[in-house]
């Protein structure tokens, strides 16, 4: 047997206000004068001079509002790169990204494809990075995806959706301050949350689980619990917890995997664009074969936050738009094979495939 070393995060901040010591954080890294930090900011802070006015900006470091409302795009990270690179006197000294799992991905893959040559759809899959990244930090503003401590950034390519995953991958600083969660509306918050309890299920039940993997996805699943079913909670203990969950399930699943929501929910996002939150909750909410206990719970939470969840997606999909999503399920091998093992095949059949998808 040979075992996998993972890389994780080597630095972390934790705390309320914490945000304010950003300054005090980059400091030390930067490389010259000519080399700017570059601040990879959600444009629904655009106006928000509460969160904006204190990002520490010096010489000829820059802020570039990137909007979250589609998921990043491998031409989209090519882009930026280019417009960095353009711009910039020398190699930033670092990029930062701050938002929730969409600016952290392309926090992350912008400043591997900083360092490596060609397109960053060359480099989705496992272990194609070449060259250590430049420092990156992320920064969440909103709780739940894990992205702060996982070691991959999922893009959506010309071909596929898929992540880079790789050592290099991973922040070299992350900074926890649950105040920048304050003012995510609550459907989102639902959404997002709701793909850190998914995490904790899809580990915990899968087959690749360990007892790494388990603890952490233990603890997650509690505060969970906690946070969408208590009712102790001040708003600021939750958005806390919140955070510590989607830490905790994100460590999870780096020694683990996610499971048939997640398989099933690329389908949807990379057909129909659906957002990762939202299209686990679409699609957990129909997997009570798979995960009986889990999506009872779920079940619960829904109802409790008075969330009700699109319905009809595929309705009028043609068959040929469904193939396309069942190959992109049917792609993620390891997803099926940590959800059910060796055998999945048996279960899991395009005739099931688009049975499910016909539910949603
Ligand atoms: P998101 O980043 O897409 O943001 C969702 C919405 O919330 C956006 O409209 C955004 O503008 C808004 N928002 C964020 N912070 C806010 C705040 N403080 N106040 C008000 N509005 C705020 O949401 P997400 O669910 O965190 O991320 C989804 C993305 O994360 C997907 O692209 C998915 O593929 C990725 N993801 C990555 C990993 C990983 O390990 N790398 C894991 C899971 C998901
Ligand atoms: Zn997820």
């Amino acid at each position: 047997m040979s075992y996998k070393n993972f890389p994780m995060v080597p630095r972390v901040i934790f705390g309320r206000g914490s945000f304010n010591q950003l300054s005090d954080i980059l400091t030390p890294k930067r490389l010259s004068i000519n080399a700017p930090f570059i601040f990879l900011v959600d444009d629904v802070f655009k106006s928000n001079s509460w969160l904006t006015s204190r990002i520490p900006l010096s010489y000829d470091d820059k802020i570039i509002y990137i909007s979250a409302a589609e998921e990043p795009k491998t031409d989209q990270i090519d882009m930026l790169v280019e417009e960095i690179i353009l711009n910039s006197k020398e190699r930033p000294s670092g990029i930062i990204g701050i938002g929730g799992g969409t600016l952290l991905d392309i926090a992350k893959a912008v400043s591997i494809m900083l360092t490596n040559e060609g397109n960053a759809e060359e480099y989705q899959g496992w272990d194609l990075v070449k060259n250590e990244a430049i420092y990156h930090v992320g920064i969440p503003t909103i709780s739940g995806t894990g992205a702060e401590v996982s070691r991959t950034t999922v893009l959506t390519g010309p071909e596929r959706k898929l992540g880079i995953n790789s050592d290099f991958t991973p922040f070299d600083q992350v900074v926890l301050d649950s105040e920048l969660t304050k003012d995510v509306p609550k459907d989102q918050w639902f959404y997002t949350g709701m793909d850190c309890y998914i995490h904790c299920v899809e580990s915990l039940q899968g087959t690749y689980l360990n007892a790494f993997s388990e603890s952490y996805g233990n603890m997650a699943l509690e505060l969970c619990k906690e946070i969408f079913l208590g009712n102790e909670l001040t708003n600021t203990q939750a958005q806390e917890k919140l955070m510590m969950a989607s830490w905790h399930g994100g460590m999870s699943i780096v020694y683990s995997q996610v499971g048939v929501a997640h398989a099933m929910s690329y389908g949807l996002s990379y057909l129909l664009g659906t957002k990762h939150g939202i299209g686990n909750c679409i699609v957990f909410d129909h997997l009570e074969e798979f995960y009986p206990e889990g999506v009872k719970l779920f079940k619960e939470m829904k109802t409790k936050h008075d969330i009700s969840l699109p319905k009809g997606l595929c309705t009028d999909l043609t068959d040929k738009e469904l193939d396309i999503m069942i190959d992109v399920a049917l792609s993620l091998v390891p997803l099926w094979e940590n959800a059910l093992g060796k055998n999945w095949k048996k279960t899991i059949t395009r005739k099931k495939l688009k049975s499910l998808y016909q539910k949603m």
